[in-house]
């Protein structure tokens, strides 16, 4: 039985076909790459409880992802985040069935690190010895830490107002870090322009094809985790959208494996910040792409793109499952996030608010129905935003008593 049942890339738009076993970035029509696998050969040998007796990590999937041998694979231990039940939001919001997928539980603290994993494991399978990538923040970490596991050079740049505890996840490594004061596109052609004039390997999410399937794992473990039934909701916080076309994929995969009811599909959110939500405008106005957004700013800096590579990707996943995107307010976030800190004791991150704020407005308008089965992906740990509002604290000198308490109950 091979390791990895893939074929070949596929152009995501004209679908020229390209060999794994090269280097490849995007095709030559100016379009990401996807990854295929021969998953009806696939079906015929494996059945959902021999995943049973393997790790609990990602590379139980191992034959559905793009590594071709064990020797290449650098892992950290990521995957199998847990799906938490949040009953008393749940109450609160009124869905009866709310789970939160929680990736703060990942390696450096995000699902950048599912990416990471497959995307630095592939790179050390095709020889590449260095890197470069343009990045919000988290992704940067990520493939910082990977990379030096993997023995590969690394250089990231990110814009300057990138909290400062990633930025120092990032020099903790040998990493080369440059700052740009700017947005992660300003970065990115940067990013450009340093892998030609120093032969490095360009990672710039989606133009590298196998950050997507590391993501995609997400998706095997919400099917896996609810014992191969399909939600009913899944919802997203988009930056470039990577995570949400990618758990698409996994469903469909998920489908042709014959693992999970063949026509029902969760419906996809795509959630956005009002400061930065070009998907959310290009699906308001029925568009297949979306526009530039200028000026772009939200606390919820992990979905700071106001462009992105894959937005066709994104809109066509919404589209077809008769999903939706939405936009909440920066103010709003954070007020979610301390809610459901202090209601559930779940350090979510600002990115990971927004999606649970987007489900409560879905809910009072109907569109979620109360015993839906909804899964809130929580993309980060919220330890990694240094928040003000949370250091405001009083200090006692040594010998100091406390004054008084508001009554306990
Ligand atoms: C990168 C990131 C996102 C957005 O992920 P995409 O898949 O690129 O849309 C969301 N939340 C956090 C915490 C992130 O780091
Ligand atoms: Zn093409």
């Amino acid at each position: 039985m091979a390791f990895s049942y893939v074929t070949h890339l596929s152009c995501s738009k004209c679908s020229r076909a390209y060999c794994p076993d090269a280097v490849h970035h995007l095709c030559s029509c100016g379009a990401p790459l996807l990854v295929n696998y021969d998953v009806r050969k696939l079906a015929k040998i494996l059945k959902p409880n021999d995943l049973l007796k393997r790790n609990h990590d990602l590379w139980r999937y191992h034959e559905l992802l793009p590594i071709r041998s064990p020797k290449n694979v650098v892992s950290l231990g990521e995957g199998m985040t847990p799906l938490v039940p949040m009953k008393k939001l749940g109450a609160e919001i009124g869905i009866s069935h709310l789970y939160m997928k929680d990736e703060g539980m990942a390696p450096t603290g995000t699902f950048k690190a599912r990416g990471a994993a497959v995307g630095v494991s592939k790179a050390k399978e095709l020889g590449i010895k260095g890197l470069v990538m343009p990045t919000n923040g988290n992704a940067g970490a990520a493939w910082s830490l990977y990379s030096s596991r993997a023995g590969i050079q690394s250089v990231i740049i990110m814009p300057e107002g990138a909290p400062s505890m990633i930025r120092s996840e990032v020099t903790s490594t040998d990493t080369h870090l440059f700052l740009v004061n700017g947005v992660i596109s300003d970065a990115g052609k940067i990013a450009a322009k340093a892998a030609t004039d120093f032969r490095l390997y360009d990672v710039s999410t989606l133009k590298e094809p196998y950050r997507i399937e590391g993501k995609k794992t997400m998706g095997f473990e919400i099917a896996e985790q609810l014992l191969w039934e399909t939600p009913d909701v899944i919802l997203y916080p988009a930056g470039g959208g990577v995570g949400l076309i990618a758990i698409y994929k996994a469903f469909k995969e998920l489908q042709e494996l014959g693992w999970i009811n063949s026509t029902k599909m969760p419906r996809f959110v795509a959630v956005q910040a009002e400061g930065c939500a070009p998907i959310v405008k290009a699906w308001k106005n029925k568009k297949g792409e979306s526009e530039f957004w200028p000026d772009s700013r939200t606390v919820a800096f992990g979905i700071n793109v106001p462009k992105a590579l894959g937005d066709f990707l994104v809109l066509q996943a919404i589209y077809e499952t008769n999903g939706c995107a939405l936009d909440v307010k920066d103010k709003e976030i954070l007020k979610e996030q301390k809610n459901i800190i202090r209601k559930e004791g779940a350090f979510v991150c600002p990115e990971g608010a927004a999606a649970f704020l987007a489900a409560r407005k879905l809910r009072d308008s109907g569109w979620i129905e109360e015993d839906e089965r909804v899964i809130i992906i929580n993309t980060g740990m919220g330890l990694k935003y240094m928040n003000k509002e949370f250091m405001d604290l009083p200090v006692l000198q040594p010998g100091e008593s406390i004054d008084s308490l508001p009554v306990m109950q």
